[in-house]
Formats: C-alpha cells, sequence, structure tokens
C-alpha cells in the first residue's frame, strides 16, 4: 500500500491498557500516525513505552471525561478499566468514564467527522438467558448490582453510540467484546487468565471462585485486534453491534486444569466465594463478524495461553 497516501490520524483512548497498546502497535505497523489518550487508571506508561521514539506516535495523559480538542480521522473508544477489581475499586468514575467518555469522544467525532468504534463488552448481556449470544439479544443485567457500573455504563455507551449515528450522522461502530488474553494483561489484574497463570508460575495456589462450574469464552488478543481493524474498515453502513470473541467455551475450571497442566508445578486447586452477579456462562455467537468481518478467531486456547505463559514466564523472571 502506498502508506504515506492511506496515512489516517487515529485516536486510540484507553491506549495504554492492554487492548489499546496492541491496537497502537498494529496501527502504527499498518502506517498510521496515532494518538494515544489515557489516565492510566488501569494501564501503565510501560506498555507502550517501546513506542515513544516512534515519529508517528504521541502519548498524551487525559481523562476522556474531560473534553478533548484533537482533529483526528478515526477513534478507537476503549478507555474504560475491564477488570472486575479495577472497575469496582472507584465504580461511579467507572460510569463516567464510559458515559460522559461517550459523550465526549463523540461530540469529537461529531465536529471532527472522524469514524469512531466503542469497544463494548459481552456484559451487556448480563448473565444471560439466551446461549450462545447473538447481538439481538437485549441482555439480562442487574442495574444495581457491584457489576452495574461497567454493564450498565458500557449499555448507556451504546445507546449515546446509536443517538448520535441517528440524530447527528456520526460514523460509528460498536464492537461487543467477549474476554480476551495475552501478553501485557498486568500481572495483579484481576482477571481469570492472567491470575491462573502467575498462581501457577508461582506455584501458588490457583483460586477458582465458585465451583469452577461457570463458563467463558476466551479469545486470544491478536485475533481480537485484527477484528477491530476489519471493524473499523467495514462500509458506512454498518454499524454493528458485532460480538468479537471466540466461541470455544470453557469452564473456568478446565482453564484452571489446562494453565496447570501447561505450566507445570505443585499449585492445587482452592475454591474462593462467587462473586455476586458473576454470569454462568458466556459464549458469542459470531455469525455477523464471519459474514461482514470475513473474520475468526485463529489461535485457539492452548496455543495463546502458551505465548501468554512465555510472556509472564519472562515477566516474572526480572
Ligand atoms: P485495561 O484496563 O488494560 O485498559 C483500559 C485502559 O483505559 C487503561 O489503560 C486505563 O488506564 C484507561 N482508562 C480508564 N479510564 C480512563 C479514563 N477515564 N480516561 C482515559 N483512560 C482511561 O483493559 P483492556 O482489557 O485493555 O480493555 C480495553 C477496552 O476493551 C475497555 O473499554 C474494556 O471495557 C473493553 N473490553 C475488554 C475485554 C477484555 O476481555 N479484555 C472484554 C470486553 C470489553
Ligand atoms: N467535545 C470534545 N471535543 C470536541 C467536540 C466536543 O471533547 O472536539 C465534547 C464537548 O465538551 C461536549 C461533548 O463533546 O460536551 C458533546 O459534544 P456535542 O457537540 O454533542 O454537545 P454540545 O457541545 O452541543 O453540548
Ligand atoms: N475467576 C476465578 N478466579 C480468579 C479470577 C476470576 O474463578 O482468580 C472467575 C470469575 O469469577 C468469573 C471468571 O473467572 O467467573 C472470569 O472472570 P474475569 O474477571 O476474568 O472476567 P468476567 O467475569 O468479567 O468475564
Amino acid at each position: 500500500m502506498n502508506r504515506i497516501a492511506n496515512r489516517k490520524r487515529i485516536l486510540v483512548t484507553g491506549g495504554a491498557g492492554f487492548l489499546g497498546s496492541h491496537l497502537c502497535d498494529r496501527l502504527l505497523a499498518d502506517g498510521h500516525d496515532v494518538l494515544c489518550a489515557d489516565n492510566f487508571y488501569s494501564g501503565a506508561r510501560d506498555n507502550v513505552t517501546h513506542l515513544l521514539a516512534h515519529p508517528h506516535f504521541e502519548l498524551m495523559r487525559h481523562d476522556v471525561t474531560f473534553p478533548l480538542y484533537v482533529e483526528v480521522d478515526e477513534i478507537y473508544n476503549l478507555a474504560c478499566p475491564a477488570s472486575p477489581i479495577h472497575y469496582q475499586r472507584d465504580p461511579v468514575q467507572t460510569t463516567k468514564t464510559s458515559v460522559h467518555g461517550a459523550i465526549n469522544m463523540l461530540g469529537l467525532a461529531k465536529r471532527t467527522k472522524a469514524r469512531i468504534l466503542q469497544a463494548s463488552t459481552s456484559e451487556v448481556y448480563g448473565d444471560p438467558e439466551v446461549h450462545p449470544q447473538v447481538e439481538g439479544y437485549w441482555g439480562h443485567v442487574n442495574p444495581i448490582g457491584i457489576r452495574s457500573c461497567y454493564d450498565e455504563g458500557k449499555r448507556c455507551a451504546e445507546t449515546l453510540f446509536f443517538d448520535y449515528h441517528r440524530q447527528h450522522g456520526v460514523d460509528i461502530k460498536v464492537v461487543r467484546i467477549f474476554n480476551t488474553y495475552g501478553p501485557r494483561m498486568h500481572p495483579n489484574d484481576g482477571r481469570v487468565v492472567s491470575n491462573f497463570i502467575v498462581q501457577a508460575l508461582r506455584g501458588e495456589d490457583i483460586t477458582l471462585y465458585g465451583d469452577g462450574s461457570q463458563t467463558r469464552s476466551f479469545c486470544y488478543v491478536d485475533d481480537l485486534i485484527e477484528a477491530f481493524v476489519r471493524m473499523m474498515a467495514t462500509p458506512a453502513g454498518f454499524v454493528g453491534p458485532v460480538n468479537i470473541g471466540n466461541p470455544g467455551e470453557f469452564t473456568i475450571r478446565e482453564l484452571a486444569e489446562t494453565v496447570l497442566r501447561l505450566v507445570g508445578g505443585p499449585s492445587k486447586l482452592v475454591f474462593k466465594p462467587l462473586p455476586s452477579d458473576d454470569p454462568q456462562q458466556r459464549r458469542p455467537d459470531i455469525g455477523l463478524a464471519r459474514q461482514h468481518l470475513g473474520w475468526e478467531p485463529r489461535i485457539a486456547l492452548e496455543p495463546g495461553l502458551q505465548r501468554t505463559i512465555d510472556y509472564f514466564r519472562t515477566l516474572l523472571a526480572r
């Protein structure tokens, strides 16, 4: 491709987080100018330090709940803590980040006529009564529980995206992300994949919440980033929402056993109380992504876990 001719100015909010930093890598590799805006609430400068010397990368400390005036062609709105321990630490700020953040980024998109993609979540389905989850399912969400700041904040952000689209003609894309894992998850992030791998590598007990029979579907980060970029490139009439995830479904106990087998070592499985409102099952129907993005995940759980284990082994040895 003619890199200069196709170069876009792209804003990635939450760009110093787990997914955002991989997205910045990919967009720079594709020849774009990347502005990364992050308040480092759950992300870290370390995730993007390798990019600081790149001539087309710019890092900005900014909280999306405040207005932002920049000139861009595309916006990926990822700012929001994703792990329950982080988003529950300051739940009011979590809702503000999703809702005020969406308003500001949509206002920015409206003024600059930028295309804007929202990183929504499978959590909009809550504890689902439809399985696997299709985009047409409206969800089963507790509005007043400890997960609500995240779930309802993300649902309201979707509402804002669709209303800015209908009312102001903003060019939107909405993806609903299912559990994604890989290198650069924070070792203390609290999410299940990083917890289990770090526990196994340290020879500590592996903490299963509840009886471990709840299920999740785990997508490797590289697959997810490919889907983001494809979604952004779809024709203007196609807005989503589109499920992005790996339809392989595993119980949390199966995940623990797989991690233990791959890492080896003396760790034992121990059982802790199940947090309230923890969804019992989750698996994406990815028919829409297959049809409109020509996408499906390529990296199965074991090879993806192995790459993630290699990353954490190196990190913990430092
Ligand atoms: P993460 O916590 O690693 O990244 C989120 C980033 O947003 C962090 O760098 C954080 O500092 C930043 N941030 C938080 N509040 C902000 C604010 N007010 N202003 C500016 N920056 C702010 O999480 P992640 O896994 O990389 O998730 C990225 C996005 O994808 C989130 O919106 C999350 O809800 C969504 N998502 C992720 C998953 C997953 O499994 N990883 C699943 C569903 C949805
Ligand atoms: N906004 C922003 N950057 C811009 C344009 C708008 O951060 O380039 C913010 C602005 O602060 C406003 C929000 O986006 O609060 C919504 O913008 P919109 O134009 O929809 O609303 P209005 O300015 O009319 O309240
Ligand atoms: N979980 C667990 N042990 C842990 C961390 C999480 O058993 O150390 C469980 C958690 O209760 C949930 C699943 O793993 O059922 C996925 O949790 P995570 O926080 O990664 O994501 P989410 O619940 O948002 O899908």
